[in-house]
């Protein structure tokens, strides 16, 4: 075989490989027209490349982020240097729709892009190669993963009977706003609220009905809270709820309100309705708490004293 026969052959064996490779390639001019246009990119987007050979790749495609895209082209032609565009960057340039049935969850493929600058002999680069990789697979497994990692992550810091926090993670959350206070000063309140006589609700309905009376107190409880305050269960009939940026007498009328909407309500559990009451102790940050623990025993000892006073009752710790 001559010398110019077999660069023949090879010349047909890349075109070959460049038309059928799972990847897309695409060569633009300077001035964005299109001068190759592989089998993949066909596939994807139904335009031959023989129809599409020396068009305006921005007024073929008016999806595309033009001007997105056009600075990083015009920095590979002007610093000669390739470029990598991620999926998590942008999901896609190119809008090509997901056939594959394993990951039927994406409407979209994802592509992973790289802008590859193409130089002539004498050096200067004339032309930019779009590759295009299909990474719907990986996108999709990272995205699940991420949820999944979420929702264990919710799950770790939520109680399995009231949904609210439970008290490792309500407990973290209060040393943040003692944190906040102790740098910026903001006043916070802590709320512990008990349900009173519990033992006799157990007793008498029992414990199904007992779960369920601590639900219904959680339930009430979430519905008074502002975005801003967090509760959580901290004992087995017992709550702690901080009020950022509230006062101990603002705090008081919340715990009122929540105190009377309780002794209003009602469960019913197996056709019987059982009446429940809180007490509430209430302790705001003061120069006098240097550290959560005395923050927690104030409002404790305020709750050991409503107790003491009959229940059903909100103290501010003095
Ligand atoms: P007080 O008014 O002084 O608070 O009286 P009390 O009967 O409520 O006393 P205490 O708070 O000490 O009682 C808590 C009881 O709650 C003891 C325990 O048997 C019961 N308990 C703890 N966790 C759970 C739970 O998850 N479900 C049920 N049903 N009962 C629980
Ligand atoms: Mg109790
Ligand atoms: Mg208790």
């Amino acid at each position: 075989m001559s010398n110019d026969q077999s660069a023949m052959n090879e010349l047909h064996w890349l075109i070959d490989m460049v038309q059928t490779i799972e990847v897309g390639l695409v060569v633009i001019d300077s001035d964005y027209n299109i001068q190759l246009w592989n089998g993949f990119m066909e596939n994807h987007s139904g335009v031959s490349p023989n129809s599409i050979k020396g068009d305006n790749l921005f007024e073929k495609f008016p999806d595309l982020p033009a001007k997105w895209l056009k600075q990083k082209m015009e920095s590979v032609f002007l610093l000669k240097n390739r470029t990598f565009i991620s999926w998590e960057q942008r999901p896609y340039v190119f809008q090509f729709k997901n056939y594959r049935p394993v990951t039927g969850r994406a409407d979209y493929m994802y592509q992973n892009i790289t802008l590859l600058p193409l130089a002539s002999l004498t050096g200067k680069i004339t032309h930019i190669s779009i590759i295009v990789y299909d990474v719907t697979d990986i996108a999709v497994n990272k995205l699940q993963l991420k949820a999944a990692n979420e929702q264990l992550e919710l799950l770790s810091q939520t109680d399995g009977l009231t949904q609210l926090y439970n008290r490792r993670h309500w407990q973290d959350c209060m040393e943040k706003e003692f944190d906040r206070y102790a740098r910026y000063g903001d006043t916070a309140s802590l709320v512990m609220i008990d349900i009173d006589n519990f033992k006799v609700i157990n007793d008498k309905y029992g414990h199904s009905a007992g779960d369920k009376v601590i639900q219904h107190t959680a339930y009430l409880l979430k519905q008074a809270l502002r975005d801003t305050d967090f509760a959580g269960r901290y004992g087995g009939e017992e709550f702690g709820v901080v009020l950022s940026k509230t006062t101990a007498e603002d705090a008081l009328n919340f715990t009122e309100r929540l105190r009377k909407r309780i002794e209003a309500s009602e469960v019913s559990f197996e056709n019987r309705l059982i009446k429940v009451t809180v007490s509430i102790g209430i302790n705001d940050l003061d120069s006098q708490i240097d550290n959560i623990s005395t923050w927690l025993s104030g409002a404790d000892k305020a709750l050991y004293i409503a107790k003491q006073e009959g229940r059903n009752k909100s103290v501010i710790h003095q």
